[in-house]
């Protein structure tokens, strides 16, 4: 017997197979051209305790939150970075140091230790500043993420699961009409690897030997914010414990534009990589200062 109805829903099943096992929601693409609509294949974007948002002094509550501890973080890497034009942003995974461990975090917000895992930027465009956190009400122009993963979690994906399994550190940067580079080496050996990353894809190796705290130079480490939010990208998990450093590092204006060079996977500008405010809703941001630590003293 022939049942031809049938014959071609199995045909077109067959057909369609290897895309509906192989396929899952992380590999689906996003870009910046409407991020209102990433809740549609991403849901939680549209859920609660969404990133970034903007900082206000007024809504913060200075608490005595302790220090956050950097281990290994002025420590050398035991390898090159492997920096990469992954069509969203420039990335690396952080290796591990010369003690054979990645460098953690603890303190803060964080209860156990945060092992470091990976560093990427947001910018703006020539029209547009681009950080995505804004401090009393101001945007900047770029910003730096470092994710580290909750160190009783395996991987980043199986942490992104749970609200205590993610830690960013994100410091804000402004640009200055100056031409001496600033004390950040490690941020300098990353700006200067951007004209090598123009092409989606692309990836170079600075060939100088780095600590992750190279990449934050003089900055005030003993000085943030610190909420509870999301990835800034899709799947947009609210697993993250943001700690947003209060100073602005300086950005010179020859540096900044390089940024704007950069191109996506359809080959067009790779610019505005920054998600629009997230509503606050009852949540609190806490600061934690020396000043605020003297009072509890
Ligand atoms: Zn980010």
């Amino acid at each position: 017997m022939h049942f031809p109805v049938f014959d071609d829903f199995y045909q077109r099943f067959l057909f369609l197979l290897p895309f509906v096992t192989n396929f899952s929601p992380q590999d689906r693409r996003f870009t910046y051209d409407a991020p209102d609509q990433w809740q549609f294949d991403f849901p939680q974007c549209g859920g609660p305790e969404q990133s970034p948002i903007a900082i206000t002094a007024h809504k913060v509550i200075p608490i005595g939150l302790p220090p956050l501890y950097f281990g290994l973080y002025d420590e050398p890497f035991d390898q090159l970075l492997s920096i990469k034009n992954n069509g969203h942003t420039i990335e690396f995974s952080v290796p591990t140091t010369v003690f054979g461990e990645r460098p953690y975090i603890t303190g803060g917000l964080l209860r156990g230790f945060y092992e470091t895992m990976a560093v990427h930027f947001h910018w703006g465009s020539s029209q547009s500043k681009g950080s995505e956190h804004l401090i009393n009400g101001r945007r900047y122009d770029l910003e730096v993420h470092i994710v580290h993963r909750n160190i009783k979690y395996s991987t980043v994906e199986e942490a992104r699961n749970y609200n205590d399994g993610l830690a960013v550190l994100a410091v804000l940067f402004k640009v200055v009409r100056t031409s001496h580079s600033f004390y950040q080496p490690g941020l300098n050996e990353v700006f200067g690897s951007l004209l090598h990353l123009t092409e989606f894809n692309s990836t170079y190796t600075p060939a100088a030997l780095l600590t992750l705290g190279s990449l934050l130079g003089t900055l005030d480490r003993g000085n943030f914010y610190a909420y509870k939010g999301s990835l800034t990208t899709p799947p947009c998990s609210p697993a993250v414990l943001w700690h947003v450093f209060a100073e602005v590092l300086p950005i010179s204006h020859q540096e900044l534009p390089k940024f704007w060079q950069l191109r996506d996977r359809r080959g067009r500008p790779l610019v505005n990589n920054f998600r629009p405010l997230q509503s606050l809703e009852a949540r609190q941001i806490f600061q934690r200062s020396p000043f605020h630590e003297y009072l509890w003293i």
